[in-house]
């Protein structure tokens, strides 16, 4: 088996047959866990540049217009239908 953090053979064994040393066991969580926080903190980064949160924002905000928009117009539609309804029952009548 070959030390995982230093790549020289393992002798004594530590964290489960991974590492050499108790050393390199520490300095090579240490270090996936540096590179996962970089990582994370490079998506983050990247996703800021790529799509900004106040355009999402606004693309949220108009699709809420838009619905607030088609709701006011089927309002409408029902007010016009039962005012067309009304009329044609009070000619109907006449
Ligand atoms: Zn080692």
């Amino acid at each position: 088996m070959i030390c995982e953090n230093c790549n020289e053979e393992i002798k004594q064994s530590y964290g489960s047959n991974r590492f050499c040393c108790q050393k390199c066991a520490r300095s090579f969580a240490t270090k996936f866990k540096r590179k996962e926080i970089n990582e994370k903190v490079s998506k983050k980064l990247s996703g800021r540049t790529r799509r900004p949160k106040h355009s999402v924002n606004n693309v949220e905000n108009n699709f809420l217009r838009i619905n607030l928009k088609l709701d006011i117009v089927k309002m409408l539609v029902k007010i016009f239908r039962k005012f067309f309804i009304t009329i044609t029952i009070n000619e109907t009548k006449m």
